[in-house]
């Protein structure tokens, strides 16, 4: 058995939980200085009455251990999870777009494409300062100097920043400029960069490994939220399959599997899920269609001059084009609230 505390446990009622258990179980195993504590005990062909146990103070869940996920899952919460960034709500009733460059590359860059999203309504903007590199000798982000480039555009613009942190000791770096920590696809299976997001609280934007199943998936977002935080964006990019048009083939039916198996939000990535401009407009909107939080797109004041990524980055007037079909499927999506049959 698991049991699972608050996160703001007092010492008295660690106390009282072990006293509790020691009547039924020998060994109690527990890391005293973690929050929430998950204790763990073996209750071999004891019965440890579970009613008693949630009734006690401190106690916010016990833990089934033969399920994979738990707490991610819409039994633990019924109800959606929302994340709020001022006036941005992500997991409500509305969409929302993230955008702006694959990588920072240098302040005009982005600070020009800081004013580009937001004139279109963007409230959060990506922008990698940190960037995972499959070749070793592409370019890698401008390091803690991208992290103060995004600031800075923060700073001018208002927008909030959405970056990647590539490793569990450069959580506290990022998290000093970030509004939202991004956990790359190449990383969703990084135990330790999971569990140091998941002390933090700042939101967690988890992609999806590009051969993960959903289970796993899940589980990676469990691993955050074990820790104490509950503030993760799931976000779809793309997996590996045998197509060779496209970068990735964007796995769509996720999006409504989420929404039954999980009360987080998820958002989709069409950039890296297809790696071609040509196809982000048509896979945007069938995102859209297909229930999802939002979507992250890669965007660039002259994406043939982009340092990573050029192929997928959208022009301004390709941007401009999509964020206009998107506010009218959003509109639709309104009207079409207010007459859609009942479930
Ligand atoms: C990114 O969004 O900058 C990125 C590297 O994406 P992914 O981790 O999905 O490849
Ligand atoms: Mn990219």
């Amino acid at each position: 058995m698991l049991i699972l505390t608050k996160t703001d446990i007092r010492d008295q009622e660690i106390d009282q939980i072990t006293s509790f258990l020691s009547r039924f179980v020998k060994e109690i195993y527990f890391d005293k200085d973690k929050r929430p504590i998950i204790f763990r005990v073996n209750e071999n062909g004891q019965v440890i009455p579970r009613e008693k146990l949630e009734e006690l103070p401190g106690v916010e869940y016990i833990l089934d251990d033969n399920k994979p996920y738990q707490l991610v899952s819409r039994k633990y919460k019924e109800e959606n999870t929302i994340i709020s960034l001022g006036d941005l709500i992500i997991g409500g009733d509305t969409p929302i777009v993230i955008a702006g460059p694959c990588a920072v590359e240098n302040e005009e860059q982005i600070i020009e494409t800081a004013n580009l999203v937001k004139s279109h309504g963007v409230k959060l903007m990506r922008g990698g300062a940190f960037k995972p590199r499959t070749s070793p000798y592409s370019f890698a982000g401008l390091g803690e100097e991208g992290l103060r480039l995004l600031a800075k555009a923060r700073e001018i613009t208002g927008l909030r920043v959405v970056t990647e942190v590539l490793d569990a000791i450069d959580v506290p770096l990022v998290a000093e400029y970030a509004d939202v920590l991004q956990v790359g696809s190449r990383n969703m299976q990084n135990y330790k960069l999971l569990k140091a997001v998941g002390k933090t609280n700042k939101p967690v934007l988890l992609k999806r490994g590009m051969s993960a199943n959903l289970t796993e998936f899940l589980m990676s977002a469990e691993y955050i939220m074990a820790e104490g935080n509950d503030q993760i964006i799931l976000c779809e990019r793309g997996i590996r399959t045998f197509v060779e048009y496209s970068r990735n083939t964007l796995d769509l039916n996720v999006v409504p599997a989420i929404k039954q198996l999980s009360h987080l939000p998820i958002i989709v990535d069409p950039s890296h899920g297809t790696g071609r401009r040509d196809l982000i407009e048509p896979m945007s909107m069938a995102a859209l269609a297909a229930g999802a939080d939002g979507l992250i797109i890669e965007v660039h004041p002259h994406p043939d001059a982009s340092w990573s990524d050029p192929e997928q980055a959208l022009s301004p007037q390709q941007f401009a084009k999509l964020m206009h079909k998107i506010n009218h499927f959003i509109q639709w999506q309104k009207d079409y609230a207010s007459f859609a049959p009942a479930d």
